[in-house]
């Protein structure tokens, strides 16, 4: 029975008719559905097409897993063979040819029940056997001149919720007895009316209907466009409000002044003019940290684009207005490579630069740490040492992090409670090219800046597929490179949770290039993850040093190292590696102005994705279009940086398929918070409704970091 409800979407699942306590349980358990709205909000994931009826000389020409409906006189019903191989065969007839149906189960109860003469639908997959085409286990049904065509929900399951009858058969049961009693008030519209003119969009409740019961394909399609959009746009509207808010709320510290360093720097020991890119971030950047609000803000830009610079100068900024800055990098090599390069940079600036990681320990710690309390350190540079507990700042105004995909939103965390009483503003930089679409959604409450440009001079990397049989070759070019003075880079994957094998890998590799390149010609690095800092520092710092030609190295090297004069980088195994990960790993050579090369090595035996990951490379060096590729490939929820984001989980859009819904929901989110940011307006009433209720924010707050 139906109980009538005020609210029936909040109505329990368990009083609704065929439900029951012991299916409202299994409900609750493996699907968390506790109510109408629940079953409602849960979404088919496809659809058994049973919109059309073939004939069937044409269901023998479907292709292979196709289901076809058929329909046609049943015939010759009779149970053939004995014992196991017992069976129950009949025949279809229709205009165009004949079929046969073999059931092997239920055999003696079917033979009672189906009619012969009779004209059924038939509905399954066709399977071919001895160049006859059968169908076993259709579902049939008599044919009755009213039969409505239809296209039936398929909804995800669970052995449990099968064997308490919750296949999709008995969801659509549920359905059906739910969905009479609900009326368009009780899914009341929550997207701006002149949104849905504009895009033609059914209205909510119409679009919730239909996506369990479609009258048609069109109709379909209509409702799951509608539903994607709405759920899009919800989460972009709440992103951008949780943005407003957070500016609104949260006070930040003015940097007024483009003192006295800042200025030095920019006019006198700069040594390059900025790109135009850098030169807008820059101002992007000193806008909001002047304007008494807190930053939170994501630089992305490509490898080599000059990210380093631009947050050596906005720390510049901060520490003429009277704060400190720290700068936060994942690995230790990195660190204390940002903290050698800016000691340089900023080296005829009385400003003190410190660096800080876990392996400075004893006295020298102490002093730091002293020191930094006391205010007397402009800049500390480290890994997440920085952010941990004993680490204490006079007063920071400004931390940054590099390369933000390694770190967690932890670590991010950490760094904001770093200061007080107001946090210090953030600026995140990461070379990982997300697409725009989903850098949008993964740090939606991040602002962004883009360096979409690289400094002048820099030539096109270029990029060869050689397999393994051509060793020879390469080991030539690497020759070649060292006789004009370069240097190159031989890189092996990371054979996750197995050291050993990598280990193995490596050192093999190793004999094989100490023996086509003997000392004392030639000198060569070897850098791996299980080396201690200090002997990576030591050997990272020789190949920097022009004291070794060549760097053996395992991907330890993949983020930020800058050694411009090498010009050469090898990959070995290149099929195990993510695209992404090539793409930086590429961005290593190409920093000088010399002409650079990246040779992607592999076997002969290459899966298609693997194919399709170096032909990427070897056409292109953009990183978004790369990045375009690697999200078709691997789908949103593998791209590196986002899968510690629940962002990704959506109930019924995919970030694969509609980036292009995405873009125009985050438009149109954006145009209204920019003119009535507190949806103010009458006609934003319900949508304003609609975000506060518990429903829409479900999860929503724990999902936003
Ligand atoms: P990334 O964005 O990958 O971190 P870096 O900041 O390491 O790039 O810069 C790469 C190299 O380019 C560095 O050697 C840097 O000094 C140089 N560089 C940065 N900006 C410019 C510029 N505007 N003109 C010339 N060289 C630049
Ligand atoms: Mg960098």
């Amino acid at each position: 029975l139906f109980l009538k409800n005020k609210n029936l979407l909040k109505h329990p699942i368990e009083y609704v008719k065929g439900v029951g306590p012991k299916k409202a349980e299994a409900l609750q358990k493996e699907l968390q559905i506790f109510n109408v709205g629940d079953i409602l909000m849960d979404f088919p994931f496809r659809y058994v097409d049973k919109s059309e009826f073939y004939t069937i000389s044409q269901a023998k020409n479907v292709g292979e897993n196709e289901s076809v409906q058929l329909v046609g006189i049943l015939q010759n019903l009779q149970i053939m063979g004995e014992g196991r191989r017992k069976r129950l065969s009949a025949t279809l007839r229709d205009d165009t040819g004949r079929l046969q149906l073999v059931w092997f189960k239920g055999v003696t109860w079917l033979y009672d029940k189906l009619q012969e003469g009779a004209r059924y639908v038939a509905y399954g997959k066709l399977n071919d056997f001895n160049g006859n085409k059968n169908m076993p286990h259709p579902e049939l049904e008599i044919y009755k001149p009213t039969n409505r065509p239809t296209l039936d929900a398929v909804y995800h399951s669970t052995d449990g919720l099968t064997k308490k009858g919750l296949d999709s058969k008995g969801r659509r049961n549920i359905i059906r007895n739910i969905l009479p009693h609900i009326q368009a008030t009780d899914i009341p519209e929550n997207i701006p009316q002149h949104l849905l003119t504009q895009y033609k969009l059914p209205s909510r409740y119409d679009a919730i209907v239909q996506i369990h019961q479609p009258n048609d394909k069109n109709a379909l399609k209509s409702a799951i466009n509608r539903l994607k959009y709405e759920e899009l746009f919800m989460i972009q509207m709440k992103l951008i409000l949780s943005k407003i808010n957070r500016k609104n709320q949260l006070k930040g510290y003015c940097f007024e002044k483009v003192g006295e360093k800042f200025l030095q720097f920019f006019n006198h020991e700069l040594g390059f003019e900025l790109t135009g890119a850098q030169k807008r971030v820059i101002k992007e950047i000193r806008q909001e940290v002047n304007a008494g609000s807190h930053m939170n803000r994501l630089v992305q830009g490509d490898v080599g684009s000059g990210k380093t610079i631009v947050a050596f100068m906005v720390m510049l900024l901060a520490i003429d207005n009277g704060f400190q800055a720290a700068l936060m990098a994942p690995t230790e090599v990195l660190a204390y490579q940002h903290y050698k390069s800016l000691s340089e940079t900023g080296k005829n600036l009385d400003i003190s630069i410190e660096f800080l990681s876990g392996s400075v320990k004893g006295k020298k710690r102490a002093a730091i740490l002293e020191r930094l309390a006391a205010g007397e350190i402009d800049i500390l540079i480290g890994t997440h040492a920085l952010v941990e507990p004993p680490v204490i700042f006079k007063n920071l105004g400004l931390g940054i992090i590099d390369e933000q995909h390694r770190f967690g939103v932890k670590q991010r965390a950490a760094l904001w409670k770093k200061n007080k009483p107001l946090p210090p503003h953030i600026l995140v930089m990461t070379a990982t090219p997300i697409p725009r679409t989903l850098a949008m959604t993964v740090y939606g409450d991040l602002d962004i800046s883009l360096i979409d440009e690289l400094p002048p001079g820099r030539r096109e990397i270029q990029t060869l597929h050689k397999y393994e049989s051509h060793r020879l070759t390469v080991f030539k070019m690497i020759a070649d490179e060292i006789a004009k003075g370069r240097q190159a880079y031989i890189v092996y994957p990371l054979i996750e949770e197995n050291e050993e094998l990598e280990l193995t890998s490596l050192y093999e590799g190793m004999i094989a290039i100490e023996r086509s390149f003997p000392k004392p010609k030639f000198q060569i690095s070897m850098v791996h993850g299980r080396m201690k800092p200090d002997d990576k520092e030591y050997e990272m710092q020789r190949f920097k040093n022009g004291e070794t030609q060549i760097m053996v190295a395992t991907t330890v090297i993949e983020v930020g190292v800058n050694v411009p004069n090498a010009t050469l980088m090898v990959i070995e195994h290149t099929e195990r590696f993510g695209l992404s990960q090539l793409h930086q790993l590429r961005g290593r050579v190409g920093r000088g102005g010399e002409q650079s090369y990246c040779v992607l090595m592999s076997g002969h035996k290459l899966t298609k994705e693997g194919r399709k990951r170096i032909e990427t490379m070897v056409r292109t060096t953009n990183g978004f279009e790369i990045a375009d590729v690697d999200l078709q490939l691997r789908g949103p929820g593998n791209i590196e940086g986002t899968q510690q984001s629940g962002v990704l989980k959506f109930n019924i859009a995919n970030l694969k398929e509609d980036s292009r819904i995405l873009a125009v929901a985050r438009r149109d989110a954006d145009d209204i918070l920019k003119n009535d940011p507190a949806l103010n307006d009458s006609k934003f009433q319900a949508l304003k409704e609609f975000l506060s209720t518990d429903a829409a924010s479900r999860n929503w707050w724990s999902r936003v970091s």
